[in-house]
């Protein structure tokens, strides 16, 4: 069932989201960084707004939230978890709650790692996955709030959806992500042939969001510490994945 997404560039790198499910015209918006892009975006389309879902507390995914609904009065979605530090929620959930836009139904993931009521919002029907600072497109957040362990657990989830999922994150740091990825894995040729593609998007001022999981897995660092090539190539061979997972965060902070 068709879903329209609309990725809204907001402050100097963050994104939010704009979806509409086509069949009843209802609208979410994912994250307020900022409220003036999102509400012309929205204005510009014609669109409605029913309701915001956060994914997580911090400043540059909620500062604008205010802002937003003062102009549009409408429900707000948010990790139960995170309830006393996040805006007042309509709507506090976590992982593995339903609830509907329209006639999609959108899943609630725990996505910690990043912060510990970090949430991501599946729409299984639309094939999109709303990861704010969890798995980011070549990348994932950094470990504020939760270790190595959690972060890797919460990618290993992510895994386990259909491979044609698409990944929207809450920035643009794809080619920072990708440039440390050759790092990592110089010889791999689907990641080689896939830092071309950003690069060139990027050089054309496009936004490098909903590559599917399957690219990502196949590209991201992050989501390949289980991988026999990735152990080898940082000379551990015997390590637990988390562990390999771990070791590349480390090697990301120091990039
Ligand atoms: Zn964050
Ligand atoms: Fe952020």
């Amino acid at each position: 069932m068709p879903l329209e997404i609309v990725t809204i560039p907001c402050l100097s790198d963050n994104y939010a989201y704009a979806v509409q499910d086509t069949e009843t015209g209802e609208v979410a918006v994912i994250d307020a960084p900022e409220a003036a892009p999102i509400l012309r975006t929205l204005s510009f389309r014609g669109w409605g707004l029913n309701m915001v879902l956060l994914t997580h507390h911090h400043p540059d995914h909620v500062q604008d939230l205010d802002l937003l609904t003062r102009a549009v009065e409408v429900p707000v979605v948010g990790a139960r978890a995170d309830a006393h530090r996040l805006p007042e929620l309509a709507l506090a959930v976590g992982d593995g709650d339903a609830f509907a836009l329209g006639v999609q139904t959108i899943h609630v993931h725990d996505a910690a790692g990043h912060t510990t009521g970090h949430v991501a919002y599946h729409f299984p029907d639309a094939h999109a996955l709303f990861t704010g600072d969890s798995l980011m497109v070549m990348g994932c957040g950094r470990l504020f709030e939760g270790d190595a362990k959690t972060m890797w657990d919460t990618l290993s989830r992510f895994m386990e959806l259909p491979p044609e999922t698409r990944i929207y994150s809450g920035h643009e740091y794809t080619l920072a992500n990708a440039r440390f990825a050759l790092t990592i894995e110089p010889d791999n040729p689907a990641l080689i042939e896939r830092v071309k593609r950003i690069e060139a998007a990027r050089k054309r001022g496009d936004d490098t969001m909903g590559p599917t999981l399957e690219e990502e897995m196949a590209t991201n660092p992050f989501l390949r510490a289980s991988r026999p090539e990735v152990k080898a190539a940082l000379g551990m061979e015997g390590a637990e994945d988390w562990e390999v997972f771990a070791e590349i965060r480390r090697r990301k902070d120091a990039f």
